[in-house]
């Protein structure tokens, strides 16, 4: 069975979908690898690395989609690869399936199953394949990071000759993954923490890292069955903006991650409560690329609103592009193992499976994902 692993095209994308570390395990169980020359350059992984771990190098990018059994990368495929494809090959990547309508059509019609690494549901078994955990827990470190090196303050209480230095304050929105980390890494620094969530589940877990859990009455919340927050109506997310103005204006630096699974992720700090903040304090927008939690926030950019510094640059787990790269590539080779069937040497795209009945969303012609047909009515 052929596996090719494709280059990453997008600009400024330093992840690899593939180390030299998960090729040996995928070629230990009978997998024959084709690496695109200078995947993991990015990473500085070299191909000779790849060739030690038992892969092939592949140079023509045409030849090696067209040639191949699977194919694995990181990113959605570009919609010119699409046709490119082998009908019937099995294509694992991210996907972004709800924003993408036109590209799932496109794989549906040129007879791809296709995988949308997203849509892996949120189950123990699955946890280790689980791409949107791994890359959440490191863009809440990352985060953190931006915190601190754009606020001109220190995080830690200092007690020195010179005086004593007040811890900085940090709060956070959103205490899913990347919440967690976010608690977990901005305590390590120093600073004193606070964080909401409109899940009351996630009370005890902010509790147990240390920090404080900003209580606020909005009534009936609740999760969905994954765990995914529910929306708020009109009514509760004016009163979580006048609890959250509140912390905001008493905090140094504001994390937001606030996503709404299959929608736009919710606008909870609008211009108002960053003129409430004190100037000099910093913003991260970490919801910046599903449309915002933050008013203002730009993709990529950092922009000053009100004397606050708002940050809403995208990808923050493509800073840590190693450690992130290690993560995915183990999501992806973990993925892989799950469908293998070691006798006969060759992946199996098992449907009866509650992980590839989440992941995949086309296969033979037809768009089979139950929750994609639901949320967009197909
Ligand atoms: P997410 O990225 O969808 O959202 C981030 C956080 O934003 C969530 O905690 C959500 O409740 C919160 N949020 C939404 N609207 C908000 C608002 N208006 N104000 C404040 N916060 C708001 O979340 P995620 O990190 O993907 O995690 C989703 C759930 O999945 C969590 O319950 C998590 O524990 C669970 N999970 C389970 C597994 C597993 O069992 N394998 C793995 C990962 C995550």
């Amino acid at each position: 069975m052929k596996i090719a692993v494709m280059k990453e095209l997008y600009k400024g994308e330093n992840r690899v979908p593939l180390v030299p570390a998960t090729v040996e395990k995928l070629t230990k169980l009978g997998a024959n690898i084709e690496i695109e020359s200078g995947l993991g350059m990015p990473c500085r992984f070299e191909d000779a690395d790849y060739v030690k771990a038992g892969a092939v190098i592949g140079s023509d990018r045409a030849e090696m989609l067209s040639s191949s059994d699977m194919v694995l990368r990181l990113r959605k495929p570009p919609m010119d690869e699409v046709e490119t494809m082998k009908k019937g090959c099995i294509h694992v990547s991210y996907l972004d399936p709800f924003n993408e309508v036109e590209l799932v059509d496109k794989l549906k019609e040129a007879g791809i199953s296709a995988v949308s690494l997203e849509m892996i549901p949120r189950t123990t078994v699955a946890q280790k394949m689980d791409v949107l955990s791994s890359q959440a827990n490191l863009g809440g470190y990352v985060a953190v990071i931006l915190g601190a090196d754009h606020l001109d303050k220190v995080f830690p209480m200092m007690t020195t000759p010179a005086g004593t230095i007040k811890p900085a304050r940090v709060f956070i929105i959103g205490v899913g993954v990347a919440g967690l980390q976010a608690i977990a890494t901005a305590k390590r620094l120093g600073a004193r923490v606070e964080a909401f969530d409109t899940r009351p589940v996630v009370e005890e877990q902010v509790k147990s890292l240390g920090a404080k859990f900003v209580k606020v009455d909005l009534g009936e919340t609740g999760q969905t069955k994954d765990g995914y927050a529910k929306e708020l109506t009109p009514e509760q997310m004016a009163k979580q903006k006048e609890e959250m103005a509140k912390a905001c204006a008493n905090a140094d630096v504001v994390i937001t991650t606030a996503q709404l699974f299959g929608r736009p992720a919710p606008r909870i700090v609008d211009r108002a409560m960053l003129a409430a903040m004190r100037p000099g304090s910093v913003i991260i927008d970490m919801a910046v690329e599903t449309g915002g939690n933050v008013e203002g926030s730009e993709v990529d950019k950092i922009v000053e609103i009100e004397g606050v510094k708002v940050i809403g640059l995208g990808n923050l787990p493509g800073r840590a592009a190693e450690t992130a790269s290690q993560m995915y590539s183990s999501n992806l080779g973990n993925f892989v193992d799950h469908f293998w069937d070691k006798e006969a040497g060759v992946f199996v795209l098992d449907r009866e499976d509650e992980i590839m009945q989440g992941a995949l969303i086309t296969h033979n012609g037809e768009i089979v994902s139950e929750m994609y047909k639901s949320i967009m009515n197909k």
